[in-house]
């Protein structure tokens, strides 16, 4: 089978692309006063007189008309304003500080990256502007021209296809990435956004991905379905040779060996989770590394899945020697079959993997709309560019990155004058250990503590349906959030309540331990398995819907978050260290006692937990629930042999328990001067 990695027509070249310099730090960038010297994080006294909605004023939450598409093009302004809503971003206007509309298209020609799309999106420009004015004319607020746009004029899917299809898949280190990146930074210019790539880090070692294909030659001719891993050398043409399965013992690693020189090597199918000895693997890789082999099979996930992986060499001295490649089950399947029954296997492979000679720069790309009361204090919306590159990372996570482009679009188009700035971020590195993000909290060391709140997009392509609020963050979040609940009742938006934020898995991580308020949306993960990392990670497996829902939600939470009096309040923001009994459990049964809590209480192997404090429990996650729940002192109904016994385990002197004690005590406090969450009334 044939397999396209790039899945579609190459861009531009890198010269028309190359037009926008990089830099580090921008040096023309404009620069605001200098940061309050204290942040204003939100007084935790504060009432709920306290206005945080002066950038919406007058306008409220409440619908606009649904504004039909053929409407808005009948409404044009006038020609002046139009041309204003066209001005060029200002990396351009650099270059021509006389730019009149026409020399501004002159110039598109040679800046932007997709000469062929120009005119759509000259045209979608204007017709956006004038969706702009139409509602500019009609007196809305902010966030009705918001809505309005998102809603009539949502580009988050043209962004994906471009990113998915036309770009393509976008390896760290790879030159689809860096084409990536000029184009994200390009749109966001477009738009009128401060835009820059930022350089945080180098590799030695590039790794571009070109077409693949695979085939059984005899004994009979068969296509094959496959991946080859993220930095597997490339077969350099095609190459041919027999199959040979792996040894099953050491006893016969000595003959196996001298005969493997020139072959394909198949791994054995295995159950789940079942592996060859040790020794044995180590035996296999030294005879395969010595012997010179093609490269070695090994067989995808048994529900069809081609599971991506890799790691990127250290240097260029350090590039593996053999092809790696993972078969598709049912391909491997038969291979094994055939070559167990003693029936001689030929393969080729043409696999167009190729490295490139660093130094590799690694960038994040960074796009502002300046704050206009507070310029130095940020609202950071992001999600990571990069991708593995085994189909055209679509979910993971072109979804993200599309809404974050589309958010910046429509606040830009909106005409927004955020309080404070508003940053999209697009990570790079985030699959191979959340290098990008680290690298920006490193690197802006100095504004996290003005760093108001991150939210990042990064589970897919269903809806963002929730976020998880502390009770300190609970009302700023209500107020935030309180238009997005109205937008969609087949879509509904839920504030959980935690009780600290954790660091995650993803691009806000780095944040949360830096002690940021960083947010990961919760979103559905159904489907999500299918995709994440395989082969079926391709445009087609976006949802439109939920797509233009979610580029919506995140547009509205930067613009309210960022038009909040203060920053998001980090009062107890971490979470506090969990109660622990010290005891392994088998469900509720006690399966080993360790030093702690149960072990001063005299705990045994066999006991199981019946109830915590009255509230019985059934399951693990009940148990633990119960324990952490109420009053530090708990009183446990344990079973042992065939009686009930009551044990006591006292937290009261841990030092976590001070701690909730302090906090409770300090909401308890906040609620009596009543700055609970605002209902809906008060947003009237
Ligand atoms: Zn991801």
């Amino acid at each position: 089978m044939r397999r396209s990695a790039l899945g579609g027509p190459q861009p531009a070249t890198s010269a028309t692309l190359s037009n926008v310099p990089v830099s580090v730090r921008d040096p023309f960038r404009l620069r605001g006063p200098a940061p309050a010297a204290v942040p204003r994080h939100r007084n935790p006294g504060s009432g709920p007189g306290t206005s945080r909605r002066s950038a919406d004023a007058p306008g409220q939450p409440r619908r606009p008309p649904r504004r039909p598409a053929a409407r808005i093009q009948r409404e044009r302004g006038p020609r002046a304003t139009l041309s204003a809503m066209l001005q060029p971003p200002l990396a351009v206007r650099r270059r021509a500080p006389s730019a009149c509309v026409g020399a501004f298209f002159a110039l598109l020609l040679t800046a932007l990256p997709l000469p062929g799309a120009l005119a759509a999106q000259a045209a979608q420009a204007a017709q956006a502007a004038e969706a702009t004015e139409a509602t500019e004319d009609a007196g809305a607020s902010p966030l009705e021209r918001i809505l309005a746009l998102g809603r009539d004029d949502n580009r988050v899917q043209d962004h994906l296809r471009v990113l998915t299809q036309e770009l393509g898949p976008r390896l760290t280190s790879s030159s689809n990435l860096e084409r990536a990146e000029r184009w994200c930074r390009d749109r966001f210019a477009s738009w009128g956004l401060d835009a820059r790539l930022e350089q945080y880090d180098e590799w030695a070692v590039g790794f571009d991905r070109g077409t693949s294909s695979g085939r059984m030659v005899a004994p009979e001719e068969r296509e094959l379905t496959f991946i080859t891993r993220a930095w597997s050398r490339g077969t350099d043409g095609p190459v041919r040779g027999p199959a040979v399965l792996e040894p099953e013992s050491l006893d016969e690693m000595d003959t196996w060996a001298a005969g493997v020189g020139g072959a394909w090597v198949v791994q054995r199918a295995r159950a789940r989770g079942e592996q060859l000895p040790r020794d044995l693997r180590r035996a296999i890789r030294a005879a395969t590394d010595a012997a010179g082999v093609l490269g070695t099979i090994r067989s995808g996930s048994r529900d069809g899945r081609l599971v991506m992986s890799g790691r990127a060499p250290g240097s260029m001295d350090e590039l593996p020697e053999t092809v790696a490649i993972t078969l598709h089950t049912d391909d491997c399947a038969d291979l094994v079959a055939r070559l167990g029954r003693g029936e001689p296997v030929e393969l080729e492979f043409n696999i167009d993997n190729r490295f490139r000679r660093g130094p590799i720069p690694l960038h994040n790309v960074l796009a502002d709309i300046r704050g206009t009361e507070f310029p130095d204090e940020f609202v950071l919306v992001q999600a990571h560019l990069d991708s593995w590159d085994g189909a055209e990372g679509a979910c993971d996570n072109g979804t993200g990155v599309a809404t974050t482009l589309e958010a910046a679009r429509l606040l830009a188009l909106a005409g927004v004058r955020p309080r404070r700035t508003i940053r999209f971020v697009l990570y790079s590195g985030e699959e191979q250990g959340l290098h990008g993000s680290r690298g920006y909290v490193r690197e802006h060391a100095d504004e996290l503590e003005h760093t108001s709140v991150v939210l990042n997009h990064d589970n897919g392509t269903k809806y963002l349906a929730g976020i998880g609020a502390t009770e300190a963050m609970r009302a700023d979040f209500e107020w935030v959030f309180a238009p997005v609940r109205s937008l969609d009742a087949g879509r509904p938006f839920e504030i959980r309540a935690v009780e600290g934020l954790r660091p995650g898995p993803s691009d806000h991580a780095p944040f949360v331990r830096a002690g940021v308020p960083g947010f990961h949306w919760s979103q559905s993960n159904e489907g999500y398995r299918r995709v994440h990392h395989t082969q079926h990670d391709v445009f087609a497996a976006a949802d439109s819907a939920d797509q233009q829902h979610s580029a919506l939600v995140a547009a509205i939470a930067a613009y309210r978050f960022a038009s909040l009096d203060g920053l998001v309040d980090r009062t107890f923001m971490a979470v506090p260290e969990a109660r622990k009994m010290g005891v392994y459990l088998a469900g509720t049964e006690i399966q080993r006692v360790l030093a702690g809590k149960a072990q001063d209480a005299g705990w045994q192997v066999g006991d199981v937990v019946l109830a915590i404090d009255g509230t019985a429990v059934e399951t693990q996650a009940e148990l633990v629930s119960a324990l952490q729940a109420g009053g530090p002192r708990k009183v446990v109904s344990l079973r042992r042999g065939g009686a009930t016994i009551e044990s006591v385990l006292d937290y009261t002197d841990d030092p976590a328990e001070v701690e909730r004690e302090a906090r409770r005590k300090h909401f308890e406090e906040r609620a009596q001067l009543g700055d609970g969450p605002e209902t809906e009334d008060d947003e009237g």
